[in-house]
């Protein structure tokens, strides 16, 4: 696909986007036979792992055979690569074929190495430059990467944008006063960080007398990392903040930078459904939810050779639709990440996630949109206290804003808070993944 493409083209590759429903589960399967026997083939963990199971590649006649296929969990990969240092055995080409490698920041344990062949890596590029382009990026746009370099995932997604033609400033985690100055001084119209870093980085400005709306150039925001950038309430703000529009990414270390993506229409994330399959399945019982119902994802590589990995458990806890999109594309959609399976709290028998919280906040116009849920257990009762920063400019009383904010919260989640409502900027302001969780349980035992 030539980058010198014209900006007003309205799809990347247009023929493969709008494809029927038909021809999307047609080409998935033509893939995911080939990909279980180049694992069974070439990858000693799989081969091993499938006999255990007592499939084979062959036995996969449908989509739906993938259910006869064992899962992988993520401990394997962290056993299988102290076992066969660096990469593992779930390898499925030979070392000297692998050209980059990144690690997960996992917060538990060894991180584990995510390995690409120089096609996986190619391929990789070309998805996220057609997913940019999904976005509204285009050749004329000045894009400005803030996100780690260093050994994350995430990083090499900035030759995506190059890809598809954008100037691209490769700017990293940089101190906010110096990326302030950088998107200044390049007059940068797309940038890339994590959603609580931009609403910081907006504030900062808005702080040091700089006002993102009139003074800098960014319009289009590309967030991930954490589920606020698929929740409208944060989306919101941060769009007021900057006056950008602001589109949520998914991704994941152990297979792509992002995975997934919303297009203009701002209405799910496109699912990079030719590179990875992916199911949705209840967590207890490992069968699929219906469409639209939250479970968990599990994925399948299509295409990735240096490690395949099938049905690969994230403990993402998500939904998705095939529904056809306002964009034309027709592509699955996730409709939202709604936290991690290891985020999720059960307060008093009834299950919450942080992001659930967070809609409530950041819907509130008495508050600033800062918040911290804290967990504590008194004589075996757990106890979920939400703090929210007041807004500068509410007129009303912490008082009533703390009822209001606690009536809410049960009408939205069925669970009763005591609420604090706290002064602005008393809560740390996150430069990388916001902690919203404190929780106290561990103690109390
Ligand atoms: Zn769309």
């Amino acid at each position: 696909m030539s980058h010198h493409a014209a900006d007003d083209r309205r799809y990347w590759d247009a023929a493969l986007e709008t494809q029927s429903r038909a021809d999307w589960d047609a080409l998935k399967l033509a893939l995911l036979q080939d990909h279980l026997r180049l694992a069974y083939a070439q990858s000693p963990f799989y081969r091993q792992h499938f006999d255990a199971a007592g499939v084979r590649p062959e036995q996969l006649r449908t989509l739906d055979d993938l259910r006869r296929f064992p899962f992988t969990h993520k401990h394997i990969l962290r056993e299988r690569q102290l076992a066969v240092p660096p990469f593992g055995d779930l390898l499925a080409a030979p070392e000297r074929d692998i050209v980059y490698v990144s690690a997960s920041s996992g917060s538990t344990g060894v991180p584990t190495a995510s390995p690409f062949t120089a096609r996986d890596f190619d391929d990789w590029m070309d998805y996220e430059a057609r997913q940019f382009w999904s976005s509204g990026l285009r050749p004329h746009d000045r894009y400005c990467h803030a996100l780690n370099f260093s050994l994350f995932v995430g990083g090499p997604c900035v030759l995506g944008a190059q890809k598809l033609g954008a100037l691209s400033i490769h700017a990293g985690t940089l101190p906010s006063e110096r990326l302030l100055a950088v998107l200044r001084q390049f007059q940068a119209t797309a940038m890339w960080t994590t959603p609580s870093y931009a609403w910081h980085l907006g504030e900062t400005a808005l702080k040091a007398g700089l006002d993102p709306r009139s003074e800098l150039a960014v319009r289009r925001i590309f967030v991930a990392g954490e589920p606020g950038g698929s929740i409208p309430e944060t989306r919101q703000r941060i769009e007021a903040l900057w006056g950008a529009k602001v589109y949520d990414y998914y991704g994941l270390s152990d297979i792509f930078g992002s995975c997934a993506g919303m297009c203009e229409e701002q209405d799910g994330l496109h699912w990079a459904e030719d590179h990875i399959l992916a199911e949705v399945l209840d967590p207890e019982t490992g069968l699929p939810v219906a469409d639209g119902e939250r479970g968990e994802l599990v994925l399948t590589t299509l295409k990735k050779t240096a490690r395949p990995l099938i049905r690969f458990r994230t403990g993402d806890i998500v939904s998705f639709t095939t529904e056809p999109c306002r964009c034309g594309r027709t592509s699955q959609r996730m409709l939202g990440t709604h936290g991690r399976l290891d985020d999720m709290l059960i307060i008093k028998g009834v299950n919450i996630f942080p992001s659930d919280v967070e809609a409530v906040v950041r819907a509130l116009v008495g508050f600033n949109g800062e918040y911290r849920l804290v967990v504590e257990r008194e004589q075996h009762l757990d106890r979920l206290r939400v703090e929210a920063e007041r807004a500068d400019a509410s007129p009303h009383a912490d008082g009533e804003l703390a009822a209001q904010l606690a009536r809410q919260l049960k009408a939205v989640t069925g669970v009763s808070a005591e609420v604090a409502v706290l002064a602005p900027d008393t809560l740390p302001r996150a430069t990388h993944k916001a902690k919203r969780v404190e929780d106290r349980r561990q103690q109390v035992w």
